[in-house]
């Protein structure tokens, strides 16, 4: 089993010092509004992957007023123990150590998997395919080092080629200028999509499953990887399509001075019950979808690295209706790994009638208090 033992936190958000330790099972988390239990979740979830969900910007993180912020806490996966430390000074380099070794930050991403639901996911079903492609996107590297670099080039690729069809669009040679761009496109391109819709199927799947359990199969939830690109099924049949189709694009894009093919257009498509939920679906039933991605990533990470990764919940039970509400919590009861919730509403009903077996953590002003000084319990 995989957990986060302890955690002390300094100088992390509205947090100055403080020590916490964990279940190996379920936490709950709760205070009232602004308290700090977004920033707690926000500071496990860091020291795992060593980004925030909510900001690119470490500076952000750090405490008003002061210079630093340091993290540091202990995982223990089948008796072998992990120490964290994790700290970061205004203008510096995030230092990370584990076990007293020095890692570089990208290698850090596949250490200790832990997925984090915020209310913010909602976006990824209610905006436009740039958040759904920044979620594959972000997922994929977190499975793939190999993918993370392609994206990396790739990315680097289309910044060529776009100043190109922009900036020498009068060249006579134009042509040519493109010409390796065009393959490397081709090349970073294809291997990211075929990627993706691998990742699409295996995704969707879970989802599915997921789904159906909580809302009793009457919300079918259906994925779908749309490429600007088609023959998905195999590396050479996309290669083919995009070499294809790129040179038929040539006039617009000198016209339009940007790239018209390739996964930066892509999409992935959620439906439930063949309605496209981005249009038409309840709050809840958002919540829901956004929640049933997650957790199809808990279950492929699951898959990938061979133990249950760690969940992290921020706010997920406002909008459900109880029946949601009580499948969740036994979801996360009968969870064999770690999780945690946060909450600012009194939910004992829950805690008493699914288990008592669970830790709750009080929070109020950035720090851990007793359960009796608060107010409405
Ligand atoms: P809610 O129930 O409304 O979601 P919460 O308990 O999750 O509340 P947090 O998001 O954890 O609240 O934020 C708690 C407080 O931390 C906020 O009032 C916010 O202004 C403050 N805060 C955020 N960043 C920093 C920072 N870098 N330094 C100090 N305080 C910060
Ligand atoms: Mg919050």
């Amino acid at each position: 089993m995989f957990y986060l033992d302890n955690l002390t936190i300094n100088n992390f958000r509205n947090y100055s010092n403080q020590q916490l330790e964990f279940y190996p099972n379920l936490n709950v988390i709760i205070g009232d509004n602004a308290q700090g239990k977004t920033n707690l979740i926000e500071s496990i979830y860091y020291i795992s992957v060593t980004r925030s969900f909510r900001t690119k910007r470490d500076y952000e993180l750090i405490k008003w007023n002061e210079p630093f912020f340091f993290l540091k806490g202990r995982f223990t996966r089948d008796n072998l123990y992990y120490d964290i430390q994790v700290s970061y000074e205004k203008a510096s380099q995030l230092k990370i150590l584990i076990n007293k070794n020095q890692i570089n930050r990208y290698d850090h991403l596949q250490y200790f998997p832990v997925v984090a639901f915020s209310p913010d996911d909602l976006l990824i079903i209610r905006e436009g395919p740039a958040i759904r492609r920044r979620f594959i996107n972000l997922f994929a590297s977190r499975l793939s080092l190999r993918y993370f670099q392609d994206l990396k080039d790739y990315q680097r690729v289309l910044m060529q080629r776009n100043f190109i069809l922009k900036e020498k669009r009068r060249d006579s040679n134009i042509r040519g200028l493109l010409e390796p761009w065009n393959q490397a496109l081709i090349s970073l391109g294809s291997s990211i999509v075929l990627f993706r819709s691998e990742l699409t199927k295996q995704l969707a799947a879970e989802v599915r499953t997921f789904s159906d359990n909580m809302t009793s199969s009457h919300e079918r939830l259906r994925l779908e990887y749309r490429s600007t690109i088609s023959g998905a099924e195999n590396l050479a049949d996309i290669e083919n399509d995009f070499r294809y189709k790129l040179p038929e694009l040539f006039d617009q894009e000198i016209r339009r001075g940007a790239t018209l093919i390739g996964p930066h257009l892509d999409d992935l498509k959620i439906y439930i019950n063949d309605f496209d939920t981005r249009h038409y679906s309840s709050q809840g039933q958002k919540r829901t979808a956004a929640l049933a991605l997650r957790i199809g990533e808990v279950n492929l990470f699951r898959r990938q690295c061979g133990f249950a990764p760690i969940i992290l919940l921020d706010d997920v039970f406002s909008e459900f209706d109880s029946a949601r509400q009580e499948f969740l919590f036994l979801f996360l009861k009968k969870y064999d790994g770690q999780s945690f919730i946060t909450t600012s509403a009194d939910i004992n009903f829950l805690t008493e009638k699914v288990s008592k077996d669970l830790k709750k953590i009080y929070i109020q002003h950035g720090s851990v208090v007793d359960e009796k000084s608060r107010a409405f319990d």
